[in-house]
């Protein structure tokens, strides 16, 4: 029912309507961000695992609380450590382009980690420590109930698949995971380090929407 909406006010934009008065569950939303931000001050006192002890602060995550797509990445990196916000360093900002690029707002999805603290050095996060952090996604996940979820990169994968992932290969696959959709893809930091993936990279946003917001 939220995608078809969706769908007809994305129609009706490009139509050239600039405003709609929506009635909208307000209260349900509210009451969605407010759970959120209980598990975001309980991430802050959390020492689960030893991410704990080289944290600024923990990055809960950002975005829609209604949305029916998230992305979820590794671990925050040293930007959003400093900020308390996810993928807002270099390879947020191109998560970012490739969303615009595809015709939608970051704002309109919900942006997270498997790790909500950042590892030492940016290291990856060990199948501990994300094992130790899996149940604040997993609490999110209840609170948002998106229908796709985005990995970003190999490590996102394995959390949710307890398997060693090859991103390359596996990159484009979509699996059924406890009633969601998982959609492989990579990391907008392997896209840096390898711009030709780029491309690729935006197909797979683009088609992770369309699979979000599709009937
Ligand atoms: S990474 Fe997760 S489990 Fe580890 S200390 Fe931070 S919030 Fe807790």
């Amino acid at each position: 029912m939220k995608d078809q909406l969706y769908k007809h006010l994305r129609i009706l934009q490009e139509l050239g309507y600039e405003y709609l008065f929506m009635e909208k569950d307000m209260n349900l939303t509210e009451e969605k961000e407010k759970k959120l931000k209980e598990i975001g001050r309980a991430i802050q006192e959390c020492k689960k695992c030893d991410l704990y002890k080289s944290r600024k602060q923990a990055v809960l995550g950002e975005g829609n609380p209604d949305s029916s797509l998230v992305f979820i990445g590794e671990a925050p990196g040293g930007d959003e450590d400093k900020l308390g916000r996810p993928f807002v360093g270099r390879a947020g900002k191109l998560l970012t382009k490739l969303i615009e690029a595809a015709g939608h707002k970051r704002e309109e999805f919900y942006i997270t980690n498997i790790c909500k603290c950042r590892p030492p050095n940016n290291r990856t996060p060990t199948p501990w420590e994300m094992e130790a952090c899996f149940p604040y996604l997993e609490k999110q996940l209840q609170i948002i109930q998106p229908k796709v979820l985005c990995l970003l990169g190999a490590t996102a994968a394995r959390a949710f698949l307890k398997r060693n992932v090859a991103i390359t290969k596996e990159r484009g696959s979509i699996i059924n995971w406890e009633g969601k959709l998982l959609y492989l893809t990579y990391h907008p930091a392997y896209v840096l380090r390898n711009p030709d993936a780029e491309i690729t990279l935006f197909e797979d946003i683009k088609k992770a929407i369309e699979l979000a917001i599709e009937k």
